[in-house]
């Protein structure tokens, strides 16, 4: 049914950023504040105050352009965007409408799609109204009025749901590289609007786009797309006309409904700031905050991939989290198993990680004493299975013990001694001569119950690749 239509997307973006201070006053802003405590004069707009710029916001967004390839605009203005609402204590925002900061970057989402970037500019954000806490009252929350935003705005580039799924992922993981802002969209750190038209397969226009609001995770915004892409398909099918409207979408009931219509929209009477000057950059400074740009995620994986040989798969999940990521590049400075380094990593320090709720940040062992743990598992010294079943737990709790004491004086050596190891085989298969029997007769996944029985006689000790081998051999004897 869908393959005669194309699916067009553009988002628009709001990025918190996470500077000290909000953008024009000198307070703090940090999330689940008690409401209205983090509400300076100047934020709440009262008789005599004047902003002033905030220069993290002009360094966070030139950092953000340069990262996605953009051309930085040197000459910045200010704009009143006019409309009345309670949430917005001033009457007007402060943004930027002729003058963005950055425009015409990129980003990509994968080996062959990139998806361009209209512009990004900087503006301030409104405060919060509760709706649904008192069953007679709007509470206003102005905390949040006045915190420096980012708003980037995509061209009509992307294709699918999938696609828009992706775009937000590789910029939330951007961001959170260059700790401009933490990228959290269940705490309104990072908001999407999406904007979606179809058309027909050689149409020689875009169709009417409708923009939908509301969503608050990267998973929200994908199935409201495909939502209303069915939606959109269905009429069209039906040759009904496609309203221009905002709609919200609703993720209890995976639907998107109707907010207001194009008519209605506001007139936002944008004027000069006259109480800001224009703010200058120099090309001096533009050096000097690419000079800070940390290394991003995707050339991060392609050193992964090509120089340390890891499969595309473990690259992307090093590379999911910038923490982990520089874990792992400290862990292998003077160590070159990078395989076994990114598997331990990945396997059982994520799962701790995960269990226990906490960040690699948390975790107590410095990266050289994980690496002299690889090391033991690379020289053989322990198993792989001796090292993360036995040996980290103890490093957990003993995070300053070199692992080589901790191998000593639990006595975990490798046993890699034919004549012990066949000792061990020796004493399972005759405890299970039946079992050698149905494996003879095909049953090869008993290897299993052998193997396993072999490690706990051993105390797990017992180098596996070997055993393996030496059992095999018994058993086709
Ligand atoms: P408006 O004037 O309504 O604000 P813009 O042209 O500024 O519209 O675009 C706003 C957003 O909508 C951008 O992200 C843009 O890529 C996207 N967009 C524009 N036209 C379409 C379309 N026909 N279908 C889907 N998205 C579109
Ligand atoms: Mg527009």
């Amino acid at each position: 049914m869908y393959k005669n239509f194309i699916t067009v997307i553009g988002l628009e973006i709001h990025l918190q950023l996470n500077t000290k201070t909000k953008m024009f006053s000198p307070e703090n802003y940090f999330f689940g504040g008690s409401p209205n405590t983090q509400t300076h004069p100047v934020s709440l707009a009262l008789p005599g105050t004047l902003p002033t710029i905030n220069k993290e916001v002009i360094k966070s967004a030139v950092k953000l352009g340069i990262a996605l390839n953009c051309k930085i605009n040197k000459e910045n203005f200010f704009d009143r965007k006019n409309y009345f609402y309670s949430d917005l204590p001033k009457g007007y925002q402060i943004t930027q409408f002729n003058t963005p900061i950055c425009t015409n970057g990129e980003i990509e989402i994968s080996d062959n799609k990139k998806i361009k970037l209209t512009r990004i500019h900087i503006e301030e954000d409104t405060g919060k109204s509760i709706h649904d806490q008192d069953p007679f009252n709007s509470l206003i929350d102005l905390n949040r009025a006045g915190v420096p935003l980012l708003e980037i705005v995509t061209e009509p580039d992307i294709r699918s749901e999938n696609e828009a799924y992706s775009m937000l992922y590789e910029m939330r993981k951007i961001v959170r590289y260059l700790e401009i802002s933490n990228g959290n969209m269940e705490e309104g750190s990072l908001r999407c609007d999406a904007n979606i038209s179809i058309c027909k397969k050689g149409d020689k226009k875009f169709g009417t786009k409708v923009e939908i609001k509301n969503m608050n995770s990267i998973n929200n915004v994908k199935q409201a797309i495909l939502y209303e892409k069915e939606r959109q398909i269905d009429l069209i099918t039906k040759n009904k006309k496609i309203k221009q409207e905002t709609r919200l979408y609703d993720a209890v009931k995976n639907k998107t409904i109707s907010m207001r219509s194009k008519e209605e929209s506001n007139d936002y009477r944008y004027f000069p700031e006259p109480d800001l000057l224009p703010v200058v950059i120099k090309e001096k400074e533009i050096i000097e905050i690419k000079k800070n740009i940390p290394i991003l995620p995707k050339e991060l994986k392609k050193i992964f991939i090509n120089k340390h040989k890891l499969s595309e798969y473990d690259a992307n999940i090093l590379t999911e989290d910038k923490s982990i990521a520089f874990y792992y590049l400290e862990v292998i400075k003077n160590n070159s198993n990078f395989k076994i380094a990114a598997n331990f990593i990945i396997g059982k320090i994520k799962s701790h990680l995960n269990e226990n709720k906490i960040t690699i940040n948390d975790m107590k062992i410095k990266p050289d004493k994980i690496s002299n743990l690889i090391d033991l598992i690379s020289k053989k010294t322990i198993n792989y299975s001796t090292g993360s079943n036995i040996v980290f737990p103890i490093m957990l709790q003993n995070p300053n013990t070199n692992p080589n004491k901790i191998v000593s004086e639990k006595n975990l050596t490798q046993e890699s001694d034919d004549k012990i190891i066949n000792q061990y085989i020796k004493e399972v298969i005759n405890k299970y001569p039946k079992k050698v029997q149905e494996f003879k007769n095909g049953k090869k996944g008993l290897i299993g119950l052998f193997m396993g029985e072999i490690m706990n006689l051993s105390k797990g000790k017992i180098d596996p690749k070997k055993t393996n081998i030496l059992l095999n051999n018994k058993l086709h004897e």
